[in-house]
């Protein structure tokens, strides 16, 4: 028989039960406020007491003995802790209780045990015990932080058992989360526990492969919009699609996984889809994350703000508006002594750059276009505004793309070109 498999894994109920400690330093302490903690009746024998158990004892939390160990000490006792440092004690407190069938444990002395007291990972709803049989504290202690600091995923698969649960017919829930620009790295661990968990996920165009696979392989993946048919009417019909099915899934007691480019409340309509959530009854949660501006300045290297170049940064939406042609933006109200980080249809960029002339930027402040960012296929073209027209041509620039234009756009990792046009008028990198 392998050395685990005589120990049968139980949680012992000791709210109320009578519990002998012996011994109160370190260990016993331990033990004690754990004891405490679950409800239990402690009394605990040692010659000096710690002085966390000494205030315990005087504010009437446990009976003390302060004194040697007698075995009719045990006569009440449903369980016995052995904690002293005094090792032919802690035996003869062992002897005592197998003799009387009360279950004892031994502080680090497995085969003196008839229960073991397993690491213990405590999250929201949830207890986790483990236990090498004794063996390998160390071991267990490195399985439990493993366990810590996957917390808030265990918390979502516990979600979805009490989900399944439920009584067929209530709502499941829809969590709109953010992917962050591409990299899979770059999304939360909230975000990734979610995808994981997931019945169903629906999913931006924007929202590369490699981060859909981190789904679970059960869940239905759905993907609304196609790239290159986002905006004007077949985008509104794309989105009343999008709220329908969102519903119908959470009615179905789903956990639906909405998942958009960068921060979903960032020019991703996110605020809408929790409106008609909200209007449908239906539970829901945001879940950020990194927006494309965030993402791509960190990728090029680009200081949203600057302590010499830039104390603002705006994000601003480039796409024209269903009033053909005409942008949203009133861009002569924009800082020029700022960042600008312009989300952008890419055919817009010539319209762009017409419009921030108008507005009064100065053709030679430096601006970046930073196509695919974070994402192997990354591109960055720097130069001025002078000769943002005729960049998209030129460089074959390629959705998704944003632009940032500002002083802080001429930084890292190189310069820009010099100001005259007879220069080669942008540089890729
Ligand atoms: N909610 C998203 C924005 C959606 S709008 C966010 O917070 O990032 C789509 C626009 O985002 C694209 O046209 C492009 O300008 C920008 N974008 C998204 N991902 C990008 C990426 N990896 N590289 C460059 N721009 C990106």
């Amino acid at each position: 028989m392998s050395a685990m498999r005589r120990y049968l894994p139980v949680f012992h109920d000791v709210l109320g039960a009578s519990v002998l400690v012996v011994g109160a330093g370190v260990v016993g302490t331990r033990k004690i406020e754990a004891l405490l903690a679950g409800g239990a009746r402690v009394t605990v024998v040692a010659r000096e007491l710690s002085p966390a158990v000494e205030k315990r004892a005087a504010r009437g939390d446990l009976a003390a003995i302060r004194g040697t160990f007698q075995p009719d000490q045990m006569e009440e006792a449903e369980l016995v802790f052995a904690a002293t440092p005094d090792r032919t004690l802690n035996h003869r407190v062992s002897v005592e209780a197998r003799r009387r069938r009360i279950p004892v444990n031994v502080a680090d002395s497995p085969e003196e045990c008839t229960i073991l007291l397993p690491a213990v990972v405590r999250g929201d709803g949830f207890t986790a015990a483990i236990s090498t049989g004794g063996r390998h504290p160390g071991a267990a202690k490195a399985l439990r932080e493993f366990m810590e600091e996957h917390r808030a995923e265990i918390s979502v698969r516990l979600e979805r058992g009490r989900r399944r649960k439920r009584i067929a017919g209530r709502p499941g829930k829809v969590y709109i989360v953010g992917a962050g620009p591409g990299d899979p790295d770059l999304l939360t661990v909230r975000a990734l526990g979610l995808l994981r968990s997931a019945d169903a996920v629906i999913y931006d165009y924007l929202v590369p492969r490699e981060i859909l696979s981190l789904a679970s392989g059960k869940a239905a993946k759905i993907c609304y919009a196609r790239r290159g048919r986002t905006a004007g009417h077949g985008a509104v019909m794309k989105q009343n699609a999008i709220h329908e099915t969102m519903v119908r899934l959470a009615r179905e007691g789903k956990s639906v996984v909405r998942l958009k480019s960068g921060d979903p409340l960032m020019f991703g309509r996110g605020g809408e889809e929790a409106e008609h959530l909200s209007r449908e009854g239906i539970p829901f949660e945001i879940v950020p994350g990194i927006t494309a501006a965030m993402g791509c300045a960190a990728a090029a290297g680009i200081p949203l703000t600057h302590r010499e170049r830039s104390s603002s940064v705006t994000f601003v939406a480039g796409h024209e508006t269903d009033e053909k042609g005409k942008s949203a933006v009133d861009w002569s109200r924009l800082p020029k002594d700022g960042t600008l980080a312009v989300y952008m249809g890419v055919g817009r960029v010539a319209a762009i750059a017409e419009e921030l002339a108008g507005a009064g930027f100065s053709p030679d402040t430096p601006f970046a276009i930073v196509e695919n960012g974070s994402r192997p296929e990354q591109r960055v073209v720097r130069g001025i505004l002078f000769d943002l027209p005729r960049i998209p041509e030129e460089y074959d620039v390629r959705s998704p793309a944003i632009l940032f234009v500002g002083r802080t756009a001429a930084l890292l990792p190189c310069e820009t070109t010099g100001e005259t046009s007879d220069e080669p008028a942008a540089q890729s990198v």
